[in-house]
């Protein structure tokens, strides 16, 4: 098992870690506490009032050091950081360092902010109803709350699999009973036809989809919670190329009748 998975990113632990989750370091993995407390790469996330995505990087003065241990028991720290485009554009997150743990206590703007802009183009292929639910399970995320906010994630996640469903029932050999029944990675390979390839080869991971809420712990859901996100960022953004793709040949059909009758 690679040791590096187990923690966060240094982009992890600013922009999708929800504030207060402790995350402990082993002896041996001191290092990837100093990725962050040494932060200096650059960062490609959304900037609020450029109102895009822009990159960014470390302002003010911090330490670089290549000792692991530089971060332990240094209490509170800040990682601030600016726009490319306007350094006045600031991203501030505050940090504290008690023993070999770091815990994110405070950021602006909010762990929402940041990261609902990147589902905002989904507004224009979900129903308004799970787009209202999908930025709510985002919100509910981003402040630690796991089941609240897997349960939306999740209603949508099964809309849009029944979306699909709604697609191939007509279809010839298609066994309804088997589908009713079925578990949710079955249902997804039963529809491989209509999802994203993405999501059929790893279908294994939404297993924990057919799971009763009652069975599911917090932890486990907010574990669980950017798979299934990710899952249906993916079938959303099948939608939307395909969108483009229909508005497109729309146009050109219209540009070829104009021209056929000018001629
Ligand atoms: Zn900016």
């Amino acid at each position: 098992m690679s040791t590096v998975s187990k923690y966060p990113t240094p982009k992890e632990f600013l922009i999708d870690l929800p504030l207060y989750e402790i995350v402990t370091f082993e002896d041996e993995d001191l290092e990837e506490g100093r990725k962050l407390y040494c932060f200096n790469e650059t960062l490609d996330t959304y900037c609020p009032e450029c109102n895009q995505h822009s990159i960014f990087s470390r302002l003010g003065n911090y330490t670089t050091t290549s000792d692991a241990s530089v971060w332990v028991d240094q209490g509170r720290f800040v990682i601030s950081l600016g726009c490319s485009r306007n350094r006045s554009h600031t991203l501030f997150f505050l940090f504290q360092a008690d023993g070999q743990t770091i815990q994110k206590i405070g950021q602006l703007p909010s762990i929402a902010s940041l990261n609902l802009f990147d589902v905002k183009k989904y507004s224009k292929v979900l129903d308004k109803k799970y787009f209202q639910e999908l930025t709510k399970s985002i919100g509910l995320a981003s402040h630690g709350v796991g089941v609240g906010s897997f349960v939306y994630l999740r209603r949508i996640f099964e809309f849009l699999i029944e979306e699909a469903h709604g697609n191939v029932t007509s279809v010839e050999g298609w066994n309804e009973s088997t589908y009713t029944t079925a578990r949710m990675a079955e249902k997804i390979e039963m529809l491989k036809t209509q999802l994203p390839d993405f999501l059929v080869e790893n279908k294994s991971m939404y297993s924990i989809l057919s799971k009763g809420i009652h069975e599911l712990s917090e932890n486990e859901c907010l574990a669980a919670f950017p798979v299934v996100k990710l899952g249906i960022e993916i079938i959303l953004d099948d939608k939307l190329e395909k969108m483009r793709r229909e508005q497109k040949l729309a146009e050109a059909k219209k540009a070829i009748a104009s021209l056929a009758s000018s001629l």
